[in-house]
């Protein structure tokens, strides 16, 4: 079966596809626009699924992205359910699982990440929070009534620990590193959220990575690298994502830990573009090509894409990377990028009361800040952080709010 289309096609009806496509349109671009997507109810607020929706005693689902009214509007069509499965590059096709052949003068692949899985000795793969679908397993725990064990000391495992407390199951978090977040957060703010959730009744294990899972009668025993054995009645699992790239392996697109691409969002293959949590950018200050994954990046990462295509032009997308995390009722904003061996400075506030800002940078250089509670803080951070501003600068600020 083959649909001629002939015009642009975004693989991924999330974030930054959508995204791009509102660029599409807001650049210029008049012709035939399709997405795709593998789900069934694609493009919904994924950030939601481990936080108040986790915690939601009735059994909302996250709000849609698009109203079928809004792609209408934009002339958007939005084909979902259907997964692409080959791009091919010298016809210029995408293929999906119904066997189509969509035709495409430009692709953009928004095609995020998926969850890492977890798989116990006897071949099942144990529930982790990605997907709608994987709300609705994850709730069963919840409504159990049984101690949940969460595996991975991420973002994911923090928040779904904190949704979990706030419906009193027993949680119990494992962790591979000595505390969580500290790469991200620097020692004290992870010192500080991890005193956070104990306070909150959560029971760590830290500094041993989780080695294998058997399923018992009784539910889990969880093996660990330093060779105890945890018994667990269910588990949740948060141990990182894997781009979803499988579908261009063999394609000609270049693919390292994500779809490679420069900063304009142009891959190797002229036509073909990447947005979102699957593109992997060249970025001079780091070595291997880098994947962002959070939400505000793939909306203004897919919609730079969506304009570049529309308008001709190689714009490289450079906004300060901004990333949030909710839990017990406090949020904590990251700008920019915290870097391994960073001085952390705290500029204004206390961590101790959970209202600071935190800047993270080495020598004078300033690389990010971690702020709680202090929004206004934000704008003179990310103007700081734009500007390419020092350490100093970043005190200066400080001694003048
Ligand atoms: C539980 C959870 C909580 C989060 N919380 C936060 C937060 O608090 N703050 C923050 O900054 N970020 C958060 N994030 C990260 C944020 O959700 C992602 O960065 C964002 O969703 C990335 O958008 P994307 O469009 O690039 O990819 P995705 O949202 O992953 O969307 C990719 C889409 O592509 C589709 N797809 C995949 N393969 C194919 C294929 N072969 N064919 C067709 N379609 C395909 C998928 O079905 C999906 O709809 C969270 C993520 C999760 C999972």
């Amino acid at each position: 079966m083959t649909r001629v289309n002939d015009g642009i096609v975004i693989v991924g009806a999330s974030a930054a596809g959508l995204s791009a496509a509102d660029g599409l349109r807001e650049g210029g671009y008049t012709g035939p626009l399709t997405v795709l997507d593998g789900e069934l109810e694609p493009g919904y607020d994924r950030p939601m699924l481990s936080k108040s929706l986790l915690a939601a005693e009735e059994h909302a689902m996250p709000a849609p992205l698009r109203t079928s009214e809004q792609l209408a509007a934009k002339g958007i069509d939005l084909l979902a359910g259907h997964g692409a499965m080959g791009l091919d590059i010298d016809r210029r096709l995408v293929v999906t699982n119904w066997g189509e052949a969509i035709g495409w003068r430009h692709v953009v692949v928004a095609t995020g990440v998926a969850a890492r899985p977890v798989v116990t000795s006897g071949g099942t793969a144990l529930p982790t929070l990605r997907t709608r679908a994987d709300l609705t397993a994850a709730r069963r725990l919840v409504t159990s009534g049984r101690p949940v064990t969460l595996i991975g000391g991420g973002f994911i495992g923090l928040e779904a620990a904190a949704a979990l407390r706030s419906r009193g199951v027993e949680v119990t978090l494992l962790c591979a590193t000595e505390l969580p977040l500290a790469g991200i957060l620097g020692k004290e703010v992870a010192r500080w959220l991890h005193d956070l959730h104990l306070a909150n009744g959560v029971s760590f294990d830290l500094g041993t990575a989780t080695a294998s899972v058997e399923e018992t009668a009784q539910g889990y025993d969880i093996h660990l690298a330093d060779g105890r054995v945890r018994r667990a009645a269910s588990v949740l699992t948060g141990v990182g994502t894997e781009p979803a790239t499988d579908w261009l392996i063999g394609s000609g697109v270049e693919l390292n830990h994500g779809v490679v691409t420069d900063a304009a969002g142009r891959t190797n293959v002229e036509g073909v573009w990447a947005a979102g949590d699957v593109a992997a950018r060249r970025n001079p200050l780091h070595g291997r090509p880098r994947r962002f994954e959070h939400w505000t990046h793939a909306i203004e990462h897919g919609r730079r894409v969506g304009l570049n295509i529309a308008r001709g032009e190689a714009a490289p997308h450079d906004a300060v990377p901004y990333a949030w995390t909710e839990q017990y009722g406090l949020t904590l904003h990251m700008l920019g990028e915290r870097r391994p061996g960073d001085t952390d400075i705290v500029v204004e506030g206390s961590i101790a009361t959970g209202d600071f800002v935190v800047a993270h940078g080495a020598g004078d250089e300033l690389h990010g800040a971690t702020v709680c509670g202090r929004v206004r803080a934000l704008r003179t951070y990310r103007k700081l952080l734009r500007a390419r501003a020092s350490l100093n600068d970043a005190l200066g600020a400080a001694a003048s709010a």
